[in-house]
């Protein structure tokens, strides 16, 4: 037997995190990283935070999970608690990203069928998207790598080059149902859509009765600065996908809608054993009560200007390599003139400094919302003294 039993579809790296401590994480010889990758925009108040760990014990021993045929006090008041923030009337709870752009889909395709047109089922996506790693996800993606081996995927979906107004407005026919894109897109390397090319899917979607999905799972949760993202395009969508940072660590994630555009969700149309469970409201709560508070989403903006700022000034020093800076908020990238995984691994294994790689030769930097000038200092240190030692291997 060769197989591990971990199903090996990882390529792992040598961090073996066993504890976390705000910012840092520890390995299992005690080694400390400054985690600028917070579990890919997951852990958004670091590690250990107070207020997140108390209430997942007090839920814990309270009431950890009852089943979606009772009545959720838990679920209810974590709904509300979005619709009051958002634009939307209603919300699923799921248990990750992927089954939430998933709701985001059945609700999609729901609206035009309970509408009397289930002929406009196709959704049109975007080139370099990521949606998640379940049939329906993969197939609302063209990026081979991630297609590849699991034919037959789900037909239903057109693909249109990432912020391209006229190529996406080309492709709509009778059966389109709408589109499903991310306002940055994350693992495509983070590349924020311009307005225009928002506005105007927007536009299409309003004067031909198309649903516009947002999939907010890693910009979402005030990781740019303002709950989610498309505040700040002033661009609302019918339909939201929500996760990552959502439970600060728990798994959990959403989909937000409308009231007009969840028409064709009624009973026995969806469901979760999980979703939603007084456990992960909880965490869900505990999250919000921190990024809503006054002023917090004022310092994810002001911390992000920072840091880009100073990730600017390290530009010049290292341009052999660095190509220049990207994203909005504490969604970051660094944009290389070779390939970013090698410098990822460089940065990881030799300075403590824990971001991640992204398509377009990005390094991703996606540190807690929480993180402070000194963190800022640290990793603007580590950052350049591993372009310093850095040699690109030969191409
Ligand atoms: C991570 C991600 C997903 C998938 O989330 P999972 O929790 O891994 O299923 C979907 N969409 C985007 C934009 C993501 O970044």
């Amino acid at each position: 037997m060769s197989i591990t039993p971990l199903m090996p579809v990882y390529p792992r790296c040598g961090v073996r995190p066993v504890r976390g401590e705000g910012a840092y994480l520890i390995g299992e010889r005690g080694e400390r990283y400054l985690d600028f990758a917070s579990g890919i925009a997951v852990n958004l108040l670091g590690h250990g935070h107070p207020h997140l760990t108390k209430a997942i014990q007090d839920q814990a021993a309270t009431l950890m999970h009852v089943s979606n045929l009772y009545g959720s006090p838990q679920g209810e008041a974590l709904a509300q608690r979005l619709v009051d923030n958002s634009f939307a009337d209603t919300v699923f709870f799921t248990n990750s990203g992927a089954e939430a752009v998933e709701c985001a889909i059945k609700t999609a395709r729901a609206y035009h069928s309970s509408g009397g047109n289930p002929q406009k089922h196709n959704l049109i996506t975007f080139n370099n998207a990521f949606h998640g790693r379940t049939l329906g996800t993969i197939s609302a993606t063209n990026q081979e790598k991630l297609r590849k081996g699991f034919d037959p995927l789900l037909p239903g979906f057109d693909y249109a080059p990432f912020d391209d107004l006229n190529a996406a407005l080309d492709l709509v026919d009778d059966n389109t149902a709408g589109f499903l894109v991310e306002p940055v897109q994350g693992e495509g390397g983070i590349r924020p859509a311009s307005q225009p090319f928002l506005q105007g899917l927007r536009d299409i979607c309003n004067e031909r009765d198309l649903v516009l999905v947002f999939d907010e799972v890693q910009c979402g949760v005030a990781r740019t600065g303002s709950l989610y993202a498309y505040e700040q395009y002033g661009v609302e969508p019918d339909i939201l996908a929500s996760a990552k940072g959502i439970g600060g660590g728990f798994p959990m994630g959403a989909c937000l809608a409308t009231e007009k555009a969840a028409r064709g969700m009624v009973i026995g149309t969806h469901g979760s054993t999980y979703g939603g469970n007084p456990l992960a409201m909880a965490a869900g709560q505990a999250v919000l009560d921190v990024v809503l508070e006054d002023g917090f989403m004022d310092q994810v903006k002001a911390t992000g200007e920072r840091l880009r700022g100073a990730l600017e000034q390290l530009i010049p020093n290292h341009d052999h390599l660095f190509e220049g800076t990207r994203g909005m908020g504490l969604m970051l990238g660094i944009k290389l003139k070779s390939d970013s995984r090698a410098f990822v691994a460089h940065l990881r294994d030799n300075h403590g400094l824990l971001t991640v790689a992204a398509g377009d030769n990005v390094v991703r930097i996606l540190p807690p919302l929480n993180i402070e000038q000194t963190h800022i200092d640290e990793c603007i240190e580590r950052l350049s003294a591993g372009a310093a030692s850095y040699t690109p291997p030969e191409t």
